[in-house]
């Protein structure tokens, strides 16, 4: 027996024992597999996790992107959690690139913008966490990124 890492269409995960490759080709093609979370019958194999060499990590993290194999131009068959870093690391490129480094002066000018004192832009820069939820409560949208500034890594 074997044991294969599968994904329906709808990006659902889950494992199907077979045995052999073979007998797995010519289950799909009869479209005996379906998934079981929504009896989807559209389902590829996807290469396993390899969980084993996580160590600390959460047995949910994202697994490395450049792993994944480019099955098709899109990222159907991809594993959702790959797709997920991925989207979400652009978006925060998009975030840092766009938007305007106010440094230390993060919650007077969110604050400024949320009032309209200050030109509506994207700003980013360093609030302590009194600062950030000072913003919160004044119902500023601001939001916490996992970047942490430089010069608090040391
Ligand atoms: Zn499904």
């Amino acid at each position: 027996m074997i044991v294969f890492d599968l994904l329906c269409a709808s990006g659902h995960r889950f494992e199907g024992w077979f045995g052999s490759a073979a007998d797995f080709m010519s289950q799909k093609k009869r479209k005996l597999l379906s998934c079981p979370t929504c009896g989807v019958a559209k389902v590829e194999r996807v290469p396993s996790a390899t969980r084993a060499n996580l160590g600390a990590e959460p047995p949910k993290a994202p697994t490395n992107p450049a792993q994944q194999p480019a099955k098709t131009p899109d990222m159907q068959g991809k594993d959702p959690f790959a797709i997920a870093q991925m989207l979400y690391s652009r978006m925060l490129d998009d975030l840092l690139t766009k938007s305007e480094d106010v440094g230390k002066a993060f919650p007077t000018e969110a604050r400024k913008i949320f009032y309209k004192e200050s030109p509506q832009r994207s700003i980013r820069g360093q609030a302590t966490q009194e600062e950030h939820e000072e913003l919160i409560d004044e119902g500023i949208p601001v939001a916490r990124l996992p970047v942490p500034p430089k010069e608090s890594l040391n």
